[in-house]
């Protein structure tokens, strides 16, 4: 049996590509120096994936900063103001992945998305009308060639039509369906180039067929690959998909006149009785069937089990998605052996699928090996904790009294203006911060030394605070890597890996906890530093932490217990430091869930029963027992829930911010209509970017969320969390929003008088 994979992490095993990127944006090295790094990348890659065994390997699955932007980049689909500007490609490039500020240019990044039910974003290609479709980079020639130069020959990857047009935005007037010719032109030049340089195959990824399509949605899948295929210029493809089943396509699917599908039979398990109803024999099946996502060791038996239901021989051993998804390798942490040897990342993944090929073919002591891994005790179970989930009722999950009642409440104990302001929770992490940190977690200084320097970033930033007048305070996250894996640490169950990176968007990486056994909280983890902060200032300040769906979602989950024991467990433990941060005077706390939306099943048939009967419970089990007088706030990133909106209503919180200036506060009218209690915060600008927002661009946000949210329910803030901004950038778009707010105030009051 062959092998191959979809793709693999780029950033590289020490994140090269991030450090050098980042030097590129600070103009410390150029062009070329960024360029070399990433060839050097991909060289490297290229030849572990083919010395590892590995029969296929892929090019174009590398990015600079993202494979969507990269598709969009080459077929020309460019903003007409970015298109026109007088920057340079990968000048352009850059700027619609991050903006363009300077004194003659003003551009705004493209919005960014989740990667379907991952914690990857990609950015949204945006069509114009004026977009003329055409090939306009050689980025997937030059990868090919560059490949091909080490002796290595690859199958580029591409991202496929469909998928391209399903998640693009159209301007106003026009719709994919305007686009299917020119792209359908474009894909086949890609295709004649290819085979002109020697390529044999493309692999075309459209995982947006594991999604609910609808009539018209099949008609365009169909209508593009009918074209399309009318002219393959004997490039062989393979259509790839990921991250579950095909079922609303998979009959037509195998008519196409397609070389290879490629199905993913750990999150679509179903694909496997689709495959019953029968398969085409002059097909070959892409089986993903090792985990692209988690980074436990694959049981071998059930791999096995798996492969014998699929009804041909024609199969090519693959990864279930790409292996973007997880870590570099498992040799650069240090866990003891004993636990090392659940673990596989990326690089063990391909041993893996080596491995499994060569049980197939008869090597059974890997096998035998491979078993008693399984065999033996691993998890740690803790009595205490599942004694404590099976004494839960239904009372235990409902916050009283209800909503409109504490609203009153809670206006009258906090006294705030029309249109209160605050911001998401952290601030800039500059060097010094990160420094700092490191150096005291290395023990090179001690905790008092440590604890003087926190408290004098929250000093000088609640000051600053008060000098804006802002209304509620936060004390800035200074002591915090990472909203997780600073939880994660208070929290027995959980193991920290030390090069566990894995991209989130561009140059961000983020290192997702591994949650080993039983979750139970072993000390207080917020209480000393928010207790500090609201001793400094006469102001609010509100309380931060992370919340428990969120925890589960940006941690490596266990496969032994489901995802929903898991989160009431880690449920219980935040339910404890809210009521200490109640108790020690902390009157407005916050409980983010910025990744709420992550595991959301693809299927809408299953968003309820799969995930959030759980989910939404599972947060209202953290703050069920707080005083009527204590303000629950919570925070999504990204305001893509207009599809959950009762839900969403229905975790109870007092208040609720989210992104909406990357997407032009679409999410308002849908409030409206649900008629939403819950007070908002629809983020008023993007810090995604380093942008500085003006007063009146802001004012005109407050004007838009004013016209369609009564006043009394709106707060204003930014999108998210300003850690990765810089302190002259923050502390400028902070103030034209305190100004904006004060505009807008005012003239309401104006108006109310008359
Ligand atoms: N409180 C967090 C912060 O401000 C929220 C981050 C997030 O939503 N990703 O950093
Ligand atoms: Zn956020």
């Amino acid at each position: 049996m062959t092998t191959t994979i979809i793709g693999f992490p780029r950033l590289g095993e020490f994140r090269e590509l991030k450090f050098a990127t980042e030097k590129y944006f600070r103009n410390e090295i150029n062009e070329s120096e960024l360029q070399a790094t990433a060839k050097e990348l991909r060289r490297k890659h290229w030849q572990l994936v083919k010395e590892s065994g590995v029969d296929e390997v892929v090019s174009n699955d590398f990015s600079l900063y993202d494979n969507l932007l990269d598709t969009a980049f080459l077929f020309n689909i460019i903003p007409s103001n970015v298109e026109t500007s007088p920057l340079s490609s990968l000048e352009k490039f850059f700027a619609l992945a991050r903006g363009h500020q300077s004194e003659t240019i003003d551009i705004k990044a493209l919005p960014m998305k989740k990667w379907f039910n991952t914690n990857y974003h990609y950015l949204v290609p945006k069509f114009e009308k004026i977009t003329k479709v055409k090939i306009n980079s050689s980025k997937i020639f030059d990868e090919y060639q560059e490949a091909k130069a080490l002796d290595i020959e690859t199958r580029p990857v591409l991202i496929g039509p469909f998928t391209l047009l399903s998640l693009a935005d159209f301007e106003e007037g026009i719709s994919a369906k305007d686009f299917v010719n020119d792209l359908t032109i474009a894909y086949q030049d890609i295709f004649k180039e290819l085979k002109v340089l020697g390529a044999q195959w493309i692999q075309l990824d459209e995982p947006s067929l594991v999604t609910d399509l609808s009539v018209e949605q099949k008609a365009l899948f169909l209508d593009i690959y009918h074209n399309l295929l009318n002219d393959k210029q004997d490039l062989k493809i393979l259509l790839q998909t990921y991250f579950g089943d095909v079922r609303d396509i998979y009959q037509d699917l195998i008519q196409l006149s397609i070389d290879a599908i490629g199905l993913d039979f750990v999150e679509g398990p179903k694909n496997i009785s689709l495959l019953q109803t029968g398969f085409p024999a002059d097909k070959k099946l892409y089986a993903g069937i090792i985990n692209g996502k988690n980074i436990w060791r694959n049981q071998y038996q059930k791999s096995l089990a798996i492969l014998q239901q699929l009804p041909t021989q024609n199969v090519v051993l693959n990864t279930s998605c790409s292996l973007l998804h997880v870590p570099f390798s498992i040799e650069n942490e240090e866990f003891p052996v004993e636990v090392k040897k659940h673990f596989s990342y990326a690089t063990e993944k391909l041993n893996e699928l080596v491995e499994l090929s060569e049980i197939v073919a008869g090597k059974s002591e890997k096998l035998e090996k491979n078993q008693a891994l399984f065999q033996q005790e691993r998890f740690t179970k803790d009595p205490k904790v599942e004694e404590k989930i099976a004494s839960l009722t239904p009372e235990s999950y409902i916050r009283q009294p209800a909503f409109e009642k504490r609203e009153l409440l809670q206006r009258k104990e906090f006294q705030l203006p029309l249109l209160p302001t605050t911001t998401i929770g952290s601030f800039p992490q500059t060097k010094e911060v990160k420094q700092t940190r490191a150096r005291f977690k290395k023990k090179e200084i001690d905790q008092k030394t440590y604890d003087q320097f926190i408290a004098q970033q929250i000093d000088n930033w609640l000051q600053w605070q008060e000098e804006i007048d802002l209304d509620v305070l936060v004390h800035g996250e200074f002591e915090r890597n990472d909203m997780v894996e600073y939880f994660g640490q208070n929290l027995a169950g959980y193991l920290f890996s030390k090069n566990g990176w894995v991209q989130s968007y561009g140059t961000r990486g983020v290192k997702p906890p591994i949650i080993w056994g039983d979750i139970y909280r072993t000390a207080p983890i917020t209480v000393k530093w928010s207790k500090y902060a609201q001793k400094q200032t006469n102001k609010w300040v509100k309380g931060m932490l992370t919340g428990p769906v969120t925890i589960l979602n940006w941690s490596f989950p266990r496969e032994d217990i489901s995802l929903k024991e898991s989160t009431l467990q880690i449920a219980l433990a935040i339910q404890e430091e809210v009521l200490d941060l109640e108790k020690n005077g902390i009157r407005i706390i916050q409980i983010d869930e910025a990744a709420l939306r992550e595991k959301l099943p693809l299927r809408k048939n299953d968003w309820y029963s799969e995930y959030l009967d759980w989910a939404i419970p599972a947060f209202r089990l953290v703050h069920s027992k707080v005083q009527p007088q204590t303000q629950i706030h919570t925070h999504m990133c990204y305001s893509e829930f207009t599809d959950i909106i009762p839900a969403i209503d229905q975790m109870d919180a007092d208040v609720i911010s989210f992104e909406a200036s990357r997407s032009n506060l679409e999410i308002l009218d849908e409030l409206k209509a649900n008629h939403f209690k819950t007070q908002v915060g629809p983020g008023v600008y993007d810090i995604h970017s380093p942008r500085i927002p003006s007063t009146e661009e802001i004012k005109t946000t407050i004007d838009a969320i004013l016209a369609k949210v009564p006043q009394e329910k709106i707060w204003i803030n930014p999108d998210c969390g300003l850690k990765t901004r810089g302190i002259k950038e923050t502390k400028a778009s902070l103030q034209n929003m305190t100004a904006a707010a004060k505009f807008a105030r005012k003239e309401l009051l104006i108006h109310d008088k008359k």
